[in-house]
C-alpha cells in the first residue's frame, strides 16, 4: 500500500542538512537510484499512474528527472521528451523563464517534442515550490499538448508547490513527502 511504499522510500533517501545553503534539508535521491529494489518499486508505482492516466508521452526535467523518466518510458514503450536547462538543445526550441528563490531560470523543449493533443506526464525527482513543473507545463501548452499529470518521488507540501500545481489543474502523483 501507499503508506508502506512511502516509508520504504523515505528510509532510503539521504538527507543532507544545510545544502546548498544553510537551513535547507537537501533530499538526495541518488541513494534510491543506487538501490535496485527501490528504483524498481518507484518505476512500478509510476507505471500504474501512467496507465490510469492514459499517458502518450513521458517528459522529464533535467537532470534527476531524466533517470526516472527514461526508465518509465522504456518500461511503458512510450516516447520520452527532455525538458532541458536553457542552451543544451541544438534544434529549434520553446523557452519558459521562471523565478527561483534567488534569480531566474529557463527551461526548453524541442519544437517537435510532441504532437498537438498528446497526453503528457511530467516527471521530476522532487516538488518544492512547483515553479519548475509549472514552467514545464507552460512549455507543453506551446505545442498544444495536454499535461495530464505530474509525478515526483518526493513532495515538500509545506512549500506549497503541489497545491499550486493542483490549482492549475494538474493532478499530482508523489510517492512520499517530507515536512
Ligand atoms: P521547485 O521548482 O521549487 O519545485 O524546485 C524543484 C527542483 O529543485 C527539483 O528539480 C529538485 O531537484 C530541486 N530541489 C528543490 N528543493 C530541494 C530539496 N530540498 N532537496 C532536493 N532537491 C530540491
Amino acid at each position: 500500500d501507499t503508506t508502506r511504499l512511502a516509508n520504504f522510500l523515505k528510509a532510503r533517501i539521504r538527507t543532507v542538512p544545510d545544502w546548498p545553503i544553510a537551513g535547507v534539508n537537501f533530499r538526495d535521491v541518488t541513494t534510491l537510484f543506487n538501490d535496485p529494489e527501490a528504483f524498481r518499486v518507484m518505476i512500478e508505482a509510476f507505471s500504474l499512474d501512467c496507465t490510469q492516466l492514459g499517458v502518450d508521452v513521458i517528459a522529464a526535467i533535467d537532470a534527476r528527472g531524466f533517470i526516472i523518466g527514461g526508465a518509465l518510458s522504456y518500461q511503458l514503450h512510450k516516447p520520452f521528451v527532455l525538458v532541458r536547462k536553457k542552451g543544451k538543445l541544438p534544434y529549434t526550441t520553446h523557452t519558459e523563464d521562471y523565478a527561483l528563490e534567488y534569480g531566474t531560470a529557463s527551461i526548453q523543449i524541442n519544437t517537435d517534442a510532441c504532437a498537438p493533443g498528446q497526453r503528457v506526464l511530467l516527471v521530476d525527482d522532487l516538488i518544492a515550490t512547483g515553479g519548475t513543473l509549472l514552467a514545464a507545463a507552460k512549455l507543453f501548452a506551446k505545442v498544444e499538448a495536454e499535461v495530464v499529470g505530474v509525478a515526483a518521488i518526493i513532495d515538500l507540501p509545506e512549500l506549497g508547490g503541489s497545491a499550486k500545481l493542483r490549482e492549475a489543474g494538474l493532478p499530482v502523483h508523489s510517492l512520499c513527502s517530507f515536512s
